[in-house]
């Protein structure tokens, strides 16, 4: 397809290096830009954005950081509507004229109706988003349109079936998410082929899970090719998937830019021999992981309680790897105690209101999962 770009690799700006880290929004632009500024220099030019990354803020990153230093034709942005911020038909068009303006881009070359899944399609087909966003296109505002997706490959079949006008689908594939019952990446990504749509990977990384792995793990891949990165594993895996056109990797420093732009320069398939590596890492890791959260926030915007869910259960995870029965104590009781004192509800003050589980693309049993956090961190 002609629209896919040279370079498999693409920028994801909803982890951005930050200057207050308990902030999302006080994005480190200085660092955002020299990053923006090696990853075009390398040959790159896929950037991704959406209206509540960074706290609601990656769009006016995107502009400071990218728009404003760089010719329009030397990169493409994509960015996406999402159903929990429209109510009417109105919306569509206020979200979309305000993201022009965050962006300065003057058009977008990829726009993605965000996040579908069963609970949320009904409401985009309500507000005809579909044919909406073939306007914009019409109207020369987009050039290429398609949606994300986090549900059953059934209902990526029918949407597909329905929406044959979709150019790309944006799937989560990850090798620990290859065969999962919840995110059905291999299937889903069967489904994108089988309809001849391009795919584009997020969470390829699983939101950090797959850089930092058990020791087993690590030594697997480090026998293999010590001088090979540990996240470069998870990367060169999905891309390494012929109908995949873009991965995009949530980087958060210039030393992680570094690192995955110098494999994706000049790209190289993994072998059959190293995908299985990956499935045996998968094995070993899915004995291991407490919380599978991925970290995309999705679910902190409408909790009441203002309950930092994913970083409480990011520091659970990271308990849960240490052998706390030696330890007894981690750093991870003190950033509790932070996050909560900068303001942030205690894991103990859900009231189990349930919207946070309505929204998880993972389909995490959340309040189960911070009553746990709860007992661990708050005796
Ligand atoms: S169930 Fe708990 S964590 Fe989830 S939104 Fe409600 S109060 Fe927040
Ligand atoms: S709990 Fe679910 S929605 Fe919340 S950050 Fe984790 S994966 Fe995302």
């Amino acid at each position: 397809m002609d629209f896919k770009p040279a370079k498999k690799l693409g920028f994801g700006m909803m982890r951005m290096p930050l200057i207050d880290k308990t902030n999302d929004a006080d994005v480190d632009i200085e660092a955002v830009s020299k990053m923006v500024d090696m990853f075009l220099e390398r040959g790159f030019t896929y950037f991704d954005t959406a209206w509540m990354y960074n706290g609601f803020n990656s769009e006016n990153v995107a502009r400071k950081a990218l728009v404003e230093r760089h010719p329009r034709d030397s990169f493409t942005l994509a960015t996406k509507l999402h159903a929990g911020f429209i109510n009417s038909k109105e919306d569509r068009d206020k979200i979309f004229n305000e993201q022009l303006k965050k962006t300065g881009a003057g058009y977008f070359d990829y726009y993605l109706i965000h996040g579908i899944e069963e609970g949320l399609l009904q409401k985009y087909e309500d507000l005809d988003c579909f044919n909406w966003l073939l306007d914009k296109k019409k109207e020369g505002l987009v050039r290429h349109a398609g949606f994300s997706f986090h549900d059953s490959p059934k209902l990526l079949d029918d949407i597909l079936t329905r929406h044959p006008e979709m150019e790309f689908v944006q799937l989560q594939i990850n090798y620990l998410d290859w065969e999962s019952e919840w995110v059905h990446s291999r299937e889903c990504y069967e489904v994108a082929a089988k309809h001849s749509k391009p795919v584009i990977v997020m969470e390829p990384v699983k939101g950090g899970t797959l850089s930092k792995l058990p020791l087993e793990a690590t030594q697997l891949f480090k026998e293999k090719d010590e001088n090979m990165s540990i996240p470069s594993w998870a990367i060169r895996f999905v891309a390494s998937l012929d109908n995949v056109m873009v991965v995009l990797s949530g980087m958060s420093s210039l030393e992680q830019m570094d690192d995955n732009t110098s494999y994706m320069e000049d790209f190289k398939p993994l072998s059959e021999d190293e995908k299985k590596l990956c499935f045996k890492a998968a094995d070993i890791i899915n004995n291991q992981i407490a919380i599978p959260c991925t970290g995309c926030s999705y679910c902190t915007e409408g909790c009441p309680m203002k309950i930092a869910i994913p970083k409480y259960f990011s520091l659970y995870n990271e308990n849960m790897r240490e052998d706390m029965e030696e330890k007894g104590w981690t750093i991870n009781f003190t950033n509790y105690e932070n996050l909560v004192k900068s303001g942030f509800g205690r894991a103990s003050d859900c009231i189990a209101c349930g919207q946070c589980e309505g929204v998880c693309p993972q389909h995490l049993p959340i309040i189960d999962n911070l009553k746990k956090v709860a007992a661990h961190f708050e005796h």
